[in-house]
């Protein structure tokens, strides 16, 4: 990857669409520091956090089927996510509603990791884990991480989180990289394995598969947009509606899940702040 490219990750192309300034505010915070904004630098979450150690633990047993042919015991991949959560929360975490405290993680992490387990003993993984990235024209590279590519070309992504999202164009971002790297893709599928509260069941893990072809072309279409915004954003760099609007209406617009919250980079987070107070109203 040559140094000065810029680089669009395919986990980055969901979140594009639902708010163009707040991921291009994750993407490239180099470029936009440069052109003389300030954006923040968010807490690292419970929840992801949970899902990196969640995805460890299963790689560590699907590294195994691979090399051994056994995909070794459920206290197996536990400990390793047990382990890599400790590693992950060194410098601190922000709690949520939904694990408030470091034995409620742990409870979840271990739940979560062994409704996994089933599923990962049916798969047949070729490769875990896999960084991929491709030239995608006028110093543009698209990167992905694959979590498990399949002998018959299915693409597996994980999801951990307390909702289910929408994926598709991560998938098809993938099955770009995927296939430029000379794998077969077959399919693109999220497995959600759900993070609920301590004192609830843990539900199954579900299954959705997107198309193949659809998912592709949408993913394309996005990653131009990307590069047509950056390049606008290149050319005046204070017209920011003309390159990365932004959108006040996500669910995530909040000093929690964006950098651009209460900077001067995004203005749109002071109309929602806007609200009357009592006094403002004439007895
Ligand atoms: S503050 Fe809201 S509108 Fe502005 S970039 Fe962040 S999410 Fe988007």
């Amino acid at each position: 990857m040559a140094k000065d490219e810029t680089i669009i990750r395919c986990s980055a192309l969901p979140a594009y669409m639902d708010c163009n300034r707040r991921a291009a505010a994750k993407l490239f915070q180099e470029e936009i520091e440069a052109a003389g904004y300030e954006v923040r630098q968010l807490a690292a979450s419970v929840g992801s956090a949970l899902g990196t150690s969640a995805h460890y633990g299963i790689e560590v047993v699907l590294t195994n089927k691979i090399y051994n042919g056994q995909l070794g015991s459920v206290e197996d991949a536990c400990n390793a996510a047990v382990d890599k959560f400790s590693e992950e929360i060194t410098d601190g975490v922000i709690w949520d509603d939904t694990t408030p405290s470091l034995n409620a993680a742990i409870v979840q992490l271990r739940r979560q990791v062994q409704a996994y387990m089933p599923m990962a003993a049916l798969l047949d993984p070729k490769a875990v884990e896999i960084s991929l990235s491709a030239d995608v024209g006028d110093g543009f590279t698209l990167a992905g991480h694959i979590d498990i590519l399949e002998h018959n070309g299915a693409i597996r992504d994980e999801k951990y989180g307390a909702r289910e999202g929408q994926f598709w164009l991560q998938l098809g971002g993938y099955a770009l990289l995927a296939k430029s790297a000379g794998h077969e893709v077959n399919s693109l599928n999220v497995d959600w394995i759900p993070r609920v509260g301590k004192t609830k069941h843990q539900p199954p893990v579900t299954t959705t598969t997107y198309p193949l072809q659809q998912s592709q072309t949408d993913a394309y279409q996005v990653i131009q947009r990307i590069k047509m915004d950056v390049q606008q954003f290149r050319k005046d760099p204070d017209r920011l509606y003309q390159s990365f609007p932004a959108n006040p209406m996500s669910m995530l617009c909040s000093d929690k899940y964006c950098p651009a919250h209460g900077t001067e980079f995004c203005n749109a987070w002071k109309y929602q702040a806007a609200k009357p107070k009592e006094e403002d109203f004439p007895v």
